[in-house]
């Protein structure tokens, strides 16, 4: 910490923080103030889809903040109308709500939910959620993540959230009651270390949730904008789910989330859903530049293959030192170690200027800027791969 950097201590100490301050980034590429550079397979949590400062979303800031910062929620602005209208035609969604967080973006869905259910089903307000889930830190969103962490915190719950097993149908079957009103997943579970539900299970919950008349929510905060291989996951399996959200990659790193519902079930009336900034034409401007670049199908089709290379990659390293699978799809990928050495990996790796994310403690997970290189792909495994050799964990394995 150098003279001019202001106390640690006058921020919450919510989390472990290594003791380095951020001062700029460019691409796949972070800065600190002692001026020594790290390699971002991070990128804010899967949030910079685009890298660090990309000229596309700087350019569309300066612009927009130079020409109107926020009319007031209750008038329409030019940003949120052309996003709107570019994401409704871009999926299978007829309307969009925009908030600020993901979590945010998912108690809209929850409250849609419950919303659809006094309408439509007689008050049906029960929605199942999967263990291992995560969506957010709300107190509903809590209590709709399946994350054993949070089981003993915060009571009482919300109650309404009833936990099935990925990619296993009947135990979703076996909680569907009278007082069901919708099923909700990750169709990757992300922060549970990468686990994703296979595309039969998606088929099969499509039309199960269909029999019965539920509404399936995608949450897409994590795998949604690109970051698959495909502009969203639910193409993958072809199906269309009713409610989804986005956060993380659709601001490429500034506040801007989505609820986005069919017709079907867009069913708010006024006075329902709101929030001082929502649509503000500042993180509405960012959101299309972003949605902009990452929809063309030459950047989705370079996404893919970066994956890819990154997957076969990351094969190899894990045949060279024992170690196990590795999970997931387009550029959320995760590499089983065998043992619960994640953040010693990753703390290492951070002195070594490679910032790396350990989910759970056997895990690594990596989440790089969708544009990112063969070369920077091959920085990275030769700096985990000498990590790996120095730390001898093939011989732990072993
Ligand atoms: C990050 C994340 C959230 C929460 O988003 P915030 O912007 O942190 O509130 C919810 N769901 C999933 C799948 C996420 O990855």
């Amino acid at each position: 910490m150098t003279d001019a950097t202001p106390s640690f201590d006058a921020l919450m100490d919510i989390t472990a923080r290594p003791k380095a301050v951020f001062v700029r980034g460019k691409g796949s590429y972070l800065w600190d103030d002692s001026g020594k550079r790290y390699l971002d397979f991070v990128q804010g949590w899967a949030v910079n889809c685009l890298g660090h400062s990309p000229d596309a979303i700087a350019d569309a800031l300066a612009v927009q903040s130079a020409a109107l910062l926020t009319p007031s929620p209750a008038f329409y602005n030019a940003p949120s109308l052309k996003l709107a209208n570019a994401l409704v035609e871009k999926s299978c969604f007829d309307q969009v709500f925009f908030c600020n967080s993901g979590a945010e973006a998912n108690e809209g869905a929850i409250k849609l939910a419950r919303k659809y259910g006094s309408l439509n089903k007689g008050g049906a307000h029960e929605i199942i959620t999967f263990e291992g889930g995560f969506h957010g830190r709300t107190l509903a969103t809590m209590s709709a993540s399946g994350k054993k962490a949070f089981e003993p915190l915060f009571e009482p719950k919300v109650a309404g959230f009833r936990k099935a097993k990925l990619n296993d149908l009947d135990s979703v079957k076996a909680l569907i009651s009278p007082a069901t009103v919708a099923v909700m997943l990750e169709p990757v579970q992300g922060e549970a270390g990468v686990w994703p539900a296979t595309d039969q299970f998606l088929q099969e919950l499509r039309a199960l949730t269909r029999e019965y008349g539920l509404l399936l929510i995608f949450d897409e905060i994590q795998t949604g904008v690109g970051r698959t291989g495909k502009l969203f996951h639910y193409e993958h399996a072809g199906i269309e789910p009713d409610i989804m959200t986005l956060g993380k990659g659709i601001g490429g790193g500034v506040p801007l989330a989505v609820l986005m519902a069919t017709d079907k079930a867009s069913c708010f009336a006024h006075g329902d859903q709101g929030g001082t900034f929502n649509g503000n034409p500042l993180m509405c401007a960012a959101g299309l530049a972003v949605l902009n670049e990452v929809s063309k199908p030459e950047f989705l089709k370079a996404a893919a293959d970066a994956g890819q290379f990154l997957e076969s990659e990351l094969q190899k390293l894990s045949a060279r030192h024992g170690l196990g699978e590795v999970r997931g799809r387009g550029l959320l990928l995760a590499l089983d170690l065998k043992l619960p050495v994640g953040a010693s990996i990753v703390a290492q790796a951070f002195q070594q200027g490679l910032l790396l994310n350990s989910p759970q403690p056997d895990a690594l997970r990596f989440m790089p800027a969708l544009n990112v290189t063969r070369a920077e792909i091959s920085e990275m495994i030769d700096g985990l791969d000498a990590i790996l050799l120095k730390s001898g964990v093939a011989r732990q394995v072993a």
